[in-house]
């Protein structure tokens, strides 16, 4: 054996060492930095071509699904065809896009509602954010559930705390990771949880939040009984935890669910019944908010 083979083989095994741990990295930074909020963030910049007919219908949602960050394979699906049977149902214009230049001035004029269909951000570049603040709280409507709320870095202001009421999502529990709760409803008197009665039970995994929605001004419609779960020390929000609530930007209106992780959770016939009426009531330019 020559005395340069064992050098040969450890240069190998170095370089090999080498480009596994480069790999690796990279591996990691795809997984850690949207967790982050590092990835550099990429925005669509050519509007979509809507439909002609949308004004015949009595009401257009615009349904937005585009998700920069976390993904809900399994809820997206679920919301969109809950949304269809919905829109079927009524005759109304759904119009389904996850391409974010459609929020300009001219196109968001055309829908009386927007639906956030578990849409995790960012999403919007500062012209398109301008276009969305200006339509909702010129009137406009907004409907968001779950995921809508779930980005754990906080990439927009206005849309944490003014669109969706202070819904700074904190965490979740992961072990386990879904739990049945009981949810109590505390506005009996809005039209969109009145159909639950005073409470009821679901599995989902349960969202904490760093405060209470109220705190920042929202009007809560349910609340999670933290004593039917265990949220966990560092995600226990106490008495106070918040669940579904409306919030008034501006002259528009705007319902958060945090409901809504699982597929069937939108199986159900009154989960389905209040994303109904949240639509209609969001809709609705003359309707009260609170
Ligand atoms: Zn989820």
């Amino acid at each position: 054996m020559s005395p340069k083979k064992p050098r040969r083989v450890l240069k190998l095994v170095l370089t090999l060492l080498t480009v596994g741990i480069v790999i690796l990295g990279i591996r990691a930074w795809q997984v850690v930095a949207p967790v982050l909020g590092w990835s550099i963030p990429s925005f669509d910049t050519e509007a979509p071509l809507l439909p002609p007919n949308l004004e015949d219908a009595p009401l257009a949602v615009l349904h937005f699904s585009r998700t920069a960050g976390f993904r809900h394979e399994e809820a997206i699906p679920a919301a969109t065809a809950s949304l269809e049977a919905i829109a079927r149902r009524n005759g109304w214009a759904l119009y389904s896009t996850e391409n974010g230049a459609v929020f300009n001035a001219a196109d968001l004029a055309r829908f009386d509602v927007i639906f956030g269909n578990n849409i995790t951000g960012p999403n919007w570049d500062e012209a398109q954010k301008s276009a969305f603040i200006e339509w909702v709280e010129d009137g406009g409507g907004f409907v968001g559930v779950h995921g809508a709320a779930g980005t754990r870095y906080r990439y927009w202001d206005w849309y944490t705390d003014t669109l969706l009421g202070g819904a700074r999502f904190i965490g979740h529990p992961v072990s386990p990771h879904l739990s049945d709760a009981r949810v109590v409803v505390e506005n009996p008197q809005h039209i969109t949880v009145a159909h639950f009665g005073p409470s009821f039970r679901h599995e989902d995994e349960w969202y904490s939040f760093e405060a209470s929605a109220r705190a920042a001004g929202s009007h809560v419609l349910a609340t999670l009984d933290e004593a039917t779960y265990t949220p966990g020390e560092d995600l226990a929000m106490g008495a106070d935890h918040p669940i579904i609530w409306i919030a008034c930007p501006g002259s528009g209106r705007s319902f958060y669910s945090a409901l809504g992780h699982t597929a069937a959770t939108y199986a159900r016939p009154d989960h389905e019944r209040m994303l109904e009426e949240a639509i209609r009531w969001a809709a609705d330019r003359d309707a009260p908010c609170p």
